[in-house]
């Protein structure tokens, strides 16, 4: 009998438009090896299933109702959920991205969702911090229409100290990537004293200048989104009290990277 692959699954998001090209249904994997300090994501973290505490309003009367996160879904159920959203796709020029947490930390059930997708000649990108085995990378190329790649900090060391894993195998893993030819798009997130540094700055352009083919850089501006997220899995958040990345900043940072680059963005 043919096996199928379930994984956890915290969100389905419909119409997303900032995880690739058009309009796109994102599926996010709970698990992920990295944890990123400024993580706007912290429920798809850890790898087993959770509780978190969610209000509840009836009338004037705010409950607080403990729920679990993520759902053990097969990619058949996924598929499902997607196929609902085909003609958005076809219109928009959109598709399927899978994220996280990282999907490659959940190789069987990706590949086998993402050759679905191509099975129906949906377009597939997926979103990761490439910290994953090259061969799991390899397995996925076929499936895989574009990537998009976290790069965050170009430090060792301090990649270790924000993100519980140093870049080694990242910084690998993206040459690698780029040298195969695959469409790819570079992520930044930018976090105040953490990405934003001149020193780091100036590091990942020397990282990204040694690509061989030139990708898209996109810059993430730091988004105060998950302070509630945090409080409802009841987990320390050092941003607590963090503003948003300040925009000016973010457009003379993508200054910087246009001196070097040809295309670079700020997300909005
Ligand atoms: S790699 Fe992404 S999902 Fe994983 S902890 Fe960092 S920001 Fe969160």
């Amino acid at each position: 009998m043919k096996k199928t692959y379930k994984a956890l699954i915290f969100d389905i998001q419909s119409f997303s438009i900032q995880d690739g090209p058009g309009i796109r249904i994102t599926v996010f994997l709970k698990g992920c090896p990295l944890q990123c300090s400024w993580c706007h994501n912290p429920e798809g973290i850890r790898f087993e299933q959770q509780q978190w505490v969610r209000e509840q309003k009836t009338g004037k009367h705010i409950a607080l109702k403990p729920l679990p996160v993520g759902k053990h879904m097969t990619t058949e159920e996924v598929m499902e959920e997607i196929n609902k959203e085909v003609p958005f796709f076809d219109e928009s020029g959109g598709g399927v991205t899978v994220s996280g947490g990282e999907p490659l930390s959940h190789e069987e059930f990706t590949f086998e969702l993402l050759k679905k997708c191509k099975e129906q000649y949906i377009h597939t990108c997926v979103d990761t911090s490439g910290y994953a085995r090259w061969k799991v990378f390899e397995k996925l190329l076929p499936v895989t229409d574009m990537f998009l790649y976290d790069l965050k900090i170009a430090d060792p060391k301090e990649h270790l100290k924000h993100t519980g894993k140093d870049n080694t195998e990242i910084l690998k893993n993206l040459y690698k990537l780029n040298k195969t030819g695959k469409e790819m798009t570079v992520r930044i997130p930018l976090v105040v004293t953490i990405t934003d540094t001149q020193k780091n700055i100036e590091g990942l352009i020397n990282i990204l200048d040694k690509l061989e083919k030139p990708a898209p850089i996109e810059l993430l501006p730091f988004h105060n989104i998950a302070k509630k997220k945090y409080k409802n899995l009841n987990k320390e958040y050092m941003f607590d009290n963090a503003n948003n990345f300040p925009v000016k900043k973010a457009h003379e940072i993508q200054q910087v990277f246009l001196n070097h680059f040809e295309n670079v963005s700020v997300r909005d």
